[in-house]
């Protein structure tokens, strides 16, 4: 059963790290109450925060050997963003995704830039396997309560999709539209507009969403994704 690593660089504040974390629970959490309380079966992948991580022993930029050498391999000095797509493909290449198959989720305090689409993101995945999420934008809201809810709803968010929800064909259209984290959101003001709609509905996630997550769990436990 894969479990879900959680990283991070040393720039986020220590808050939002701890809210990175509790989403991911609650997440989780949520798609397990779709599951039958007598007579489940099922587990929950382990929830594995390594944040900030250096390998034990490993010597300073050695290959795969921190946090910070993936994010030095795909930071550019030039624009000063993180090349969002280059650090993905250092995850998925990495030695231990092979040994260890895993979900990974990392948010990271620099500016994110889609090679691709060449423009700043708030996030970008990799479906099914990783996502590598960036509080940047979110800082021109003010600390507080408000900026809170917009950061659960990006770890929600890009949790969902290194989980590979919404399941291709399940359901049309293939995006989700309902108030739900899976909703997509394009700028700031966006962002904002979604989390203030879905305030009145308390879970992270629609019925269908939680629905297909709880499926992906599934499949995780046995060993099928
Ligand atoms: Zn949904």
């Amino acid at each position: 059963m894969r479990f879900i690593s959680l990283t991070w660089t040393d720039g986020l504040p220590q808050t939002e790290a701890i809210l990175v974390v509790r989403t991911v629970h609650e997440a989780i959490l949520q798609a397990r109450q779709q599951w039958p309380v007598r007579g489940n079966i099922i587990e929950v992948p382990e929830i594995k925060p390594f944040g900030y991580w250096v390998l034990q022993g490993a010597e300073p930029d050695q290959v795969y050997g921190s946090m910070e050498w993936y994010i030095n391999k795909s930071f550019d000095q030039e624009s000063q963003q993180l090349l969002g797509r280059r650090y993905l493909q250092l995850v998925l290449d990495e030695p231990w995704q092979h040994q260890t198959p895993h979900y990974d989720l990392a948010a990271v305090h620099q500016p994110l830039f889609d090679e691709v689409d060449q423009h700043g993101v708030f996030g970008l995945a990799v479906r099914g396997r990783a996502a590598v999420l960036s509080v940047y934008p979110l800082h021109a809201l003010d600390e507080g309560p408000r900026r809170y809810r917009v950061l659960r709803r990006l770890v929600a968010h890009y949790l969902g999709q290194v989980m590979g929800i919404p399941i291709p064909g399940w359901r049309e259209p293939a995006q989700c539209l309902s108030p739900c984290a899976m909703r997509p959101a394009n700028s700031l003001a966006e962002w904002v507009e979604r989390v203030e709609e879905e305030t009145r509905v308390r879970a992270l996630y629609c019925r269908d969403c939680q629905r297909e997550l709880s499926a992906r769990l599934a499949s995780n436990h046995f060993g099928i994704n």
